[in-house]
């Protein structure tokens, strides 16, 4: 087992300076539809949840046949990996880049054997218990690689004990996920696939998102929305927080292997924030609109006060793109201060390669963004971000639109500071490197070199979402962990920390 010690990143390099996004997952279960090719699709629309790997599962009901490999989907599937996938059942995954080894073993979905036939699985989330967990099973070191590998070997475990022997009476997996799922903790969204069925589940908090849609010959489960439009498949409903989705031949059937007492809806509010696409619908609100609302809620909160020179010199309301438009929309709407764009982003960074030796955060920044100076030039400016979270993206984004020639810049970011380390399937960093954590909001204005600073309050937030009568997790924002995250000391200050297992999904 990959165990990453307390404040070392080893995977860390100077690209990786903001925290990953969650995975994603998709299944399928479509006779007389080309499977493969609207898993491809799905994982595509999906694409911004996970950029490390990719891959996907699929059964003609006879065998299950894996493919997946290290990069975007468009890398990993075309047509001549596509065409032999032949099928009407299967699931798909994109992961994220952790702070653990990037590499093949850990890219997902999983395979595991069970004598007669197989499952596959794919995770979104991160377990807080892994440790026990494999502990209590009696995993031997070096077994698992992951907290979904060990998920894996868990539903394996419980499938051979079973029956051993046995035929299948093609409930195996069924049976082995109502055994396993009450003893894992954290968040998981899951698919999972056998010869003959998609199983999809969603933890008793729902931390991460996934819906149901229906094609006109079938069944499809994706993280987001996004996912349904793409392969033309209707919305039918997100799957409850605790709720197991079992779609075979004869449609589908709803599972709950979770005490009542464990259910507790706690959707990751950052998802509405910064993950999910602006398209996608959560719990019922389409994350768009809540983000405009965001920006407009912030310029009640935190308006452009006049121009102390009294010459009235002309403002603009900016996004930092991509993140930051709706609520630089809704902001501009609110105060009535046009919108403009200061900058250009650069549509085809990923991961970069820098050489060693140059300024690296700087370089990275002008990589990602352009000015625009002449939108920029004599301009009170009020840059709306989403999000700070180690600040140095943002602080060299000030630093070049100073260089730029923007006369004021009034930073404005629609959520509350990030000050937590989140174990529910985002790779954060320690508390050290978040930079809300450590200094004051004054600290941080001057930190990034702007002139002012606000950050949206949180009920503003829960509000602006639209549903603010739905449960959500604010542990990056509030410290409040809705599950238990064991308590660490150091240097006498007491901090979470969970299992120290890469979180996989
Ligand atoms: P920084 O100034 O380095 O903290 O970066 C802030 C930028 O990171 C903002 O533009 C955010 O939209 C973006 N951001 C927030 N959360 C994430 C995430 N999980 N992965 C990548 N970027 C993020």
């Amino acid at each position: 087992m990959e165990v990453d010690a307390p404040g070392e990143h080893p995977g860390d390099t100077p690209d990786d300076d903001s925290p990953k996004e969650a995975c994603g997952v998709f299944g399928v279960y479509a006779p007389g539809h080309a499977v493969a090719q609207l898993t491809y699709l799905g994982l595509y629309a999906l694409q911004h949840r996970g950029q490390e790997s990719a891959g996907m599962a699929v059964s003609d009901g006879d065998t299950i046949t894996v493919v997946k490999d290290m990069g975007l989907v468009s890398h990993v599937f075309d047509n001549r990996t596509l065409a032999p996938l032949q099928g009407h059942l299967a699931v798909g995954h994109v992961r994220y880049s952790t702070t653990g080894a990037s590499t093949w073993g850990n890219a997902q979905p999983i395979y595991r054997e069970t004598g007669d036939a197989g499952f596959v699985l794919g995770h979104n989330g991160n377990l807080t218990n892994t440790a026990a967990l494999v502990e209590s099973a009696g995993i031997l070191p070096g077994t698992v690689s992951s907290d979904s590998d060990a998920v894996a070997e868990l539903i394996q475990q419980a499938m051979i004990a079973a029956e051993p022997g046995a035929r299948s009476d093609g409930r195996d997996l069924e049976r082995a996920l109502l055994e396993v799922l009450p003893r894992l903790e954290g968040a998981f969204s899951l698919v999972l696939m056998d010869d003959s069925h998609v199983v999809g589940v969603r933890d008793p908090n729902g931390f991460r998102p996934l819906c149901l849609g229906r094609l006109d010959n079938g069944w499809v489960l994706s993280s987001e929305t996004t996912g349904l439009d793409i392969v033309g498949a209707h919305f039918v409903r997100e799957l409850d927080p605790g709720e197991v989705v079992v779609i075979d031949a004869t449609g589908t059937r709803s599972l709950r292997p979770f005490d009542a007492s464990q259910i507790d809806p706690k959707l990751c509010l950052f998802e509405f924030v910064y993950f999910a696409r602006p398209d996608s619908r959560l719990y019922g609100q389409t994350v768009h609109t809540a983000r405009q609302r965001m920006g407009e809620s912030l310029a009640e909160q935190a308006p452009l006060l006049p121009d102390p020179t009294g010459q009235d010199r002309e403002a603009m309301v900016m996004p930092v793109p991509e993140s930051g438009i709706p609520a630089a929309e809704g902001y501009a709407r609110r105060s009535g201060i046009p919108f403009g764009q200061g900058l250009v982003r650069n549509r085809y960074i990923n991961r970069t390669f820098i050489a060693p030796g140059q300024d690296q955060r700087t370089q990275k920044v002008r990589m990602k963004f352009n000015p625009i100076r002449e939108n920029i030039v004599g301009k009170r400016l009020v840059v709306i971000d989403d999000s700070i979270v180690r600040g140095t993206s943002t602080r060299a984004v000030v630093a070049m639109l100073r260089e730029a020639g923007a006369a004021e810049i009034h930073l404005r970011i629609s959520s509350p500071p990030y000050r937590w380390p989140c174990f529910f399937g985002m790779d954060t960093g320690t508390r050290g490197e978040l930079i809300a954590a450590n200094l004051t909001v004054p600290e941080i204005r001057d930190y990034l070199g702007c002139d002012t600073l606000a950050y949206l309050d949180l009920d503003r937030l829960v509000t602006a979402t639209g549903v603010a009568s739905r449960g959500f997790c604010t542990a990056c924002l509030t410290g409040n962990y809705p599950v238990p995250v064991p308590l660490r000391r150091v240097d006498d200050e007491e901090l979470p920390s969970v299992d120290l297992v890469h979180p996989s999904g």
